[in-house]
């Protein structure tokens, strides 16, 4: 039998809701829903990389939930369930990790930056 997946999010976190790839069809959808000052919009693919201002998701509320939850692109649905995209906090079941396996995780994302900032010449 498969191993039930209990992972929920902790309380006002969106620690994760930064600079992400949005499916163009979700992006075009929800334009009246975008909270944020976009500073600039990347194609990338079929997705857009919306950039704003203060470098957070476009569509994160003040109160740190998403405007669009329930339409939210898979990325985020994701995040935190597939080893390529860890959440600091829980590991893939919602268990919280101990400080060790967060500085782990912190690591892996912050190599992961540099990689990505190198090859985009912006490093
Ligand atoms: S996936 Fe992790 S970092 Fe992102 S909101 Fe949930 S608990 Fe916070
Ligand atoms: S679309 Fe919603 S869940 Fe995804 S990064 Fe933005 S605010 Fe967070």
């Amino acid at each position: 039998m498969g191993e039930k997946v209990t992972f929920k999010c902790l309380e006002n976190c969106a620690s994760c809701c930064f600079v992400a790839p949005i499916d163009k069809e979700i992006w075009d959808k929800h334009q009246e829903d975008i909270i944020g000052t976009m500073k600039t919009l990347i194609p990338y693919g079929k997705y857009v990389v919306p950039i704003t201002t203060n470098g957070i998701c476009p569509f994160l509320k003040n109160d740190k939930k998403c405007n669009i939850y329930e339409d939210r692109p898979k990325i985020c649905r994701d995040y935190g369930l597939i080893k390529e995209m860890p959440c600091i906090f829980l590991d893939k079941n919602g268990k919280l990790r101990d400080k060790n396996a967060q500085r782990h995780i912190m690591k892996f994302w912050a190599d992961k930056e540099t990689i990505m900032k190198t090859r985009s010449g912006l490093k």
